[in-house]
């Protein structure tokens, strides 16, 4: 019995030795082009990286303007002073007077 298993080892082992080339090199072959692979997706990452960092960066630096604070900012009273000069102060949000001259248009 013991014989018959060592027997059975050697053979394997010859088997073994004999037969992983092709398996062995299909496998290499396949982890160098799941490597390249990887690679090439890693650079994609990065570039892709970079883009969204370009435009976070855009985002972050563009004026912000707000359509309420652009109006407000437009916006002058349309009323006058006492010497009928135009009112310099700026007209309430959704108004075209200022507090001061609503009340009188
Ligand atoms: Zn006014």
């Amino acid at each position: 019995m013991m014989r018959f298993l060592c027997l059975l080892v050697v053979l394997a082992c010859s088997v073994a030795q004999e037969t992983p080339k092709p398996e062995k090199v299909a496998l290499r072959q396949e982890i160098a082009d799941l490597k390249v692979k990887a690679f090439e997706l890693q650079q994609k990452i990065e570039l892709l990286e970079n883009q969204l960092k370009d435009v976070e960066e855009a985002e972050a630096n563009r004026p912000v303007v707000s359509p309420a604070l652009k109006t407000v900012a437009k916006a002058r009273c349309a009323g006058h002073t006492k010497d009928g000069k135009r009112c310099t102060r700026n007209a309430e949000a959704g108004s075209r007077f200022c507090w001061q001259h609503k009340g009188h248009r």
